[in-house]
């Protein structure tokens, strides 16, 4: 056996965990579209009242966890697990467009919760399977995770800004070998942040937007109630009322605070990615145990009389001091999300 051959069923056998924690995560997620399909209220407690919660943790704590088993990427990427994406390289501007893209998404998408998602398991199903094809649509022409996971995907600026000093690095359990499809690779950059390519006005503008506007977006969305009637089109448009207003208000203060240099950008980005995550956990935990400031909105189990009410108030303070020590009293660590595999040209060269 070559020592290239020998390398590959060295790496094969390294991934054997994670294939099989890619397969289970894989169910969990086709489980809960089931649901969203056939038993749309239990889908809607699942997905957006147990998974997405944990997402934002899990983010900040490593990242690279979630790209390896994320249902959505396992999927957009099996066009080139298997051999049948043309692999194209796509060009640093497409590459900026497409990341602007995915912020204006986010922006775009997480306000209609109130108005749809969060009470309509069928609207849910139908978001997850448009970026399924979308992303799978993207993978069978383009190289590795360029053509979703690191560009159009709207959960990724947040991977970015979040997951900025993570534990530690895992390995790559998708990419075979680095193919310098996106530039910077985000999975192999040490602490990665939104801000660090600002190569293109397209990098500059979403870096902007999603650090700055981020803090004052969340903060806004919990302050809108699930709609479950409209009666004009205007009452639809309310539900981007706050989170715009919230969002406009911090980008404004990150864009004061960064031309007037009082502080470095690098210690603003862990700053207001702190206040993103702490706002969104300081809201989410007392909804979550149906003490939310709009009753029954976003629930998972009515903790009235189960748990007391000191408890429920300690614990978004508990998240938040957490949060302060993991994202800005800790020195940044120099990890990247995961280990970056052989470059193609170099493993080439070796066999
Ligand atoms: S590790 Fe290499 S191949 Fe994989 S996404 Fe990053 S740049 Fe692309």
């Amino acid at each position: 056996m070559g020592v290239a051959a020998a390398k590959s069923v060295a790496n094969k056998k390294d991934l054997t965990g994670w294939r099989i924690l890619q397969i289970l995560t894989w169910l969990i997620g086709f489980g809960i579209f089931f649901c969203l399909v056939f038993y749309p209220s239990i889908g809607v407690i699942l997905f957006w009242n147990i998974l997405i919660p944990v997402a934002p943790l899990l983010i900040v704590l490593a990242v690279g966890v979630w790209r390896n088993v994320c249902p959505l990427a396992s999927v957009n990427l099996l066009p080139r697990h298997f051999g049948f994406s043309k692999g194209r390289i796509m060009s640093a501007s497409t590459q900026a467009k497409l990341g602007l893209i995915s912020v204006l998404l986010l922006y775009f998408i997480v306000p209609l919760r109130h108005a749809v998602f969060n009470t309509n398991g069928h609207a849910t199903a139908w978001l997850l399977f448009g970026m399924t094809i979308t992303g799978l649509i993207m993978g069978t022409q383009f190289e590795w995770k360029s053509a979703w996971c690191s560009t159009l995907c709207p959960i990724h600026p947040v991977e970015r800004l979040y997951g900025n000093n993570v534990l530690g690095a895992v390995k790559n359990a998708h990419c075979a070998e680095c193919m310098n499809c996106v530039l910077p690779c985000p999975d192999s950059t040490p602490n990665m942040n939104p801000r660090v390519v600002k190569r293109s006005g397209y990098a500059s503008v979403s870096g902007l937007l999603i650090t700055g506007g981020l803090p004052g977006f969340v903060w806004g969305w919990f302050h809108v109630p699930d709609q479950h009637a409209f009666h004009s089109p205007m009452s639809f448009l309310g539900v981007y009322e706050m989170p715009v207003l919230g969002l406009a208000v911090t980008l404004s203060l990150y864009t004061i605070l960064l031309q007037s240099k009082l502080i470095k950008e690098s210690w603003l980005v862990r700053i207001f990615a702190t206040a993103a995550v702490s706002c969104y956990y300081w809201y989410r935990i007392p909804s979550l145990l149906g003490f939310g400031i709009y009753t029954g909105d976003g629930m998972l189990f009515d903790a009235h009389g189960i748990i007391a009410e000191w408890i429920v108030s300690l614990l978004p303070v508990v998240f938040t001091l957490f949060f302060i020590y993991f994202l800005l009293i800790r020195k940044p660590n120099k990890k990247s999300w995961l280990i970056r595999p052989a470059f193609a040209l170099r493993s080439r060269a070796a066999s």
